[in-house]
């Protein structure tokens, strides 16, 4: 139970497993629920750049200003909009559903780990979620497997990282809005720095994982002007990245509202232009798209980086249909 509440009657789905959730451990203002969950793998809109994502834990401590993903707990039943950041759950079971989903799901159907909360939060130091998930992956052959994080935390499990890598094609995406530690804070209150998260790409790197870097996203007058991009663009290939990607900030309702009186606090110059930008929806446009685009493209060619993670033939897989192909006797 939460908080010895009996769970609302209206409440269903995963708003009533949230409800019933056991508490695992409370720190600070954050607590960490058990979610019992019957699913692992989430198939995802037709359109997108892989068919199933993964998403170890719902919440996220880190609490960046411009999260885009508190409408996708919207659903849960939170009411506040801080009980995203403090209120983390960490499903469960998670490699036993795995193993299970993955013997249904065709090989060529790639796999996002972390993209509606990230897998390296402060939780997973504690109840290592994504760390089971990619001891599944080291036993798979053939898989498309990418990660997207803001933490340096991946770097603890290079091992198995380099375990997947050889059986599957791997990438890995860390996000770096800006190299300016004190903007950052302001951004990401509870991320770990960027020189922390550069760090982890260069150990990436050296490790032979494929690594890319995203300034996502990208806000218009806080961290879009051509130096502030090209400081990132610079770090990125000096620590090893190999790809470089950047797209603009959009606000949903539950974004915008949070996102509007950090702006009103810490930026009030740039609150009202921001209301202007986004009265007509979430996106910024077209025009400012396009802009960023050709900004982004032109920081690729200036650092020879790639527009999109390699691909390549794992090692192991290779190995494994060669022996299909000539059995030993
Ligand atoms: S790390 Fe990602 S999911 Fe977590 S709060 Fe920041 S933007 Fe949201």
């Amino acid at each position: 139970m939460l908080f010895g509440d009996s769970p609302s009657p209206k409440l269903i789905g995963i708003a009533k497993l949230a409800a019933e959730s056991e508490l695992l451990e409370s720190k600070r203002r954050v607590q960490y629920f058990e979610l019992a969950t019957r699913r692992i793998l989430n198939r995802t809109k037709p359109g997108m750049p892989f068919t199933w994502t993964i998403n170890p834990y719902r919440g996220c401590e880190f609490a960046c200003k411009y999260c885009y993903a508190r409408y996708t707990h919207e659903f849960m039943g939170l009411e506040e909009s801080h009980e995203f950041e403090d209120k983390i759950y960490a499903k469960g079971a998670t490699a036993e559903l795995l193993k299970r989903e993955l013997r249904r799901t065709p090989r060529e159907e790639g796999i996002a780990i972390g993209t509606a909360t990230d897998p390296y939060q402060p939780a997973e130091r504690r109840f290592e979620r994504t760390r089971r998930i990619l001891e599944v992956f080291a036993g798979q052959r053939g898989r498309r497997v990418s990660i997207t994080t803001k933490s340096d935390l991946i770097a603890r499990d290079l091992d198995l990282l380099r375990e997947v890598r050889r059986g599957n094609v791997l990438d890995v995406n860390i996000t770096v809005t800006t190299i300016d530690i004190e903007l950052a804070r302001l951004l990401e209150p509870r991320a770990p720095r960027p020189d922390l998260r550069l760090e982890a790409v260069k150990q990436l790197a050296d490790a032979g994982i494929c690594v890319g870097v995203f300034p996502n996203p990208v806000m218009p007058a806080i961290t879009d002007s051509e130096e502030s991009l090209e400081a990132v663009a610079h770090a990125a290939k000096q620590a090893g990245a190999h790809w470089f990607g950047g797209g603009a900030l959009f606000l949903m309702p539950s974004a915008y509202q949070v996102f509007l009186p950090f702006l009103e606090e810490r930026f009030p110059h740039l609150a009202g232009d921001y209301r202007r930008f986004y009265a007509k929806g979430a996106y910024l446009g077209s025009e400012y798209e396009e802009h960023l685009r050709q900004r982004i493209k032109a920081l690729r060619e200036r650092y020879a980086l790639a527009s999109a993670p390699l691909d390549y033939r794992p090692e192991l897989w290779e190995e494994d249909e060669q022996l299909q192909l000539f059995p030993l006797q």
